[in-house]
């Protein structure tokens, strides 16, 4: 499946299109305006984080991976080759809808070799000035995010969610990414969000949203759910545990999936035969080498 956009940050026009791949592949960029060059989207490869999380291989670069990753994880799109004629992912209407339907109108093919997840057995966490990460053990994945800013309209906000395809799709994925009127200047000079508007960006002014309607109420912890489950994809396994995090952004959320991946002895890859559904115990597999 294709689609055309722009960056939110380059502000580039961009065509981006999903490929299937075979078992083992992972999810992958490919730069076709650079001959094909591929960045994996792993922990490998964590490249520039600057309000969006960007890869890198070499001089090869993807930026703002994050919506796709979320969409492509939480429908259970385990192997993809992503196609894309310039450095940024397109932003499209800010959230991830817009490839939930890319990937619902291509279809899943579900292939001939087991999942496996990464369930968490002891908890990991991470903490950097007044932000928080952690992920303790439970059956299902579930996020719990709280933000708090120190603007009059966006104080404090909290949710807690079992993540399911049909609960992304319905709960998380329409979430659009947001900002603060007076930040957008800030951005500006540093080059960043040159492609950003009202069409892709929730506003948040003085006053209330530039924008004429938020989609849900809290909008703005569900869009920060939508970013950490696309971040957690760098650890390369579904994760099986509860995910806590507090003030969290790209930078905590991707330096913990690295973390989480180090933390070897808090979790286990279990085959995903004996997940789904089945009170069996989970089959604890070996644990392969790191790809590099
Ligand atoms: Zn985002």
């Amino acid at each position: 499946m294709t689609c055309a956009g722009i960056g939110l940050h380059s502000g580039r026009k961009v065509t981006l299109s999903l490929r299937p791949a075979v078992p083992g592949s992972g999810i992958r960029f490919r730069r076709q305006d650079l001959g094909g060059l591929e960045v994996p989207a792993d922990v490998n490869h964590i490249g520039a984080i600057n309000y969006a999380t960007g890869l890198m291989r070499d001089a090869v670069r993807v930026d703002t991976v994050e919506h796709l990753l979320a969409a492509l994880v939480s429908l259970g799109i385990d192997n993809v080759t992503v196609e894309l004629n310039s450095p940024e992912v397109p932003i499209m209407d800010g959230s991830a809808s817009p490839f939930v339907y890319l990937i619902h109108e291509a279809g899943v093919k579900e292939l001939d070799a087991p999942r496996r997840y990464l369930k968490v057995h002891r908890p990991i966490s991470l903490t950097q000035g007044d932000k928080r990460i952690a992920i303790y053990p439970s059956d299902h994945f579930k996020v719990t995010y709280s933000i708090a800013f120190d603007h009059p309209l966006l104080r404090h906000q909290s949710r807690t969610i079992r993540l399911t395809a049909d609960s992304f799709v319905d709960e998380i994925a329409p979430a659009r990414t947001f900002t603060f009127l007076k930040e957008v200047e800030m951005l500006r000079r540093r080059g960043l969000a040159r492609g950003g508007s009202l069409e892709n960006a929730v506003v948040i002014g003085d006053t209330g949203v530039l924008n004429n309607a938020l989609r849900f109420d809290d909008e703005f912890v569900r869009h920060k759910i939508l970013d950490v489950v696309g971040d957690m994809a760098l650890v390369g396994y579904p994760v099986i545990g509860h995910l806590v995090a507090h003030r969290g952004g790209h930078a905590l959320h991707t330096s913990f999936a690295a973390q989480i991946l180090e933390e070897s002895e808090a979790w286990t890859l279990v085959d995903g035969r004996t997940v789904a559904g089945s009170d069996r115990a989970a089959a604890a597999l070996p644990v392969p080498a790191r790809a590099n």
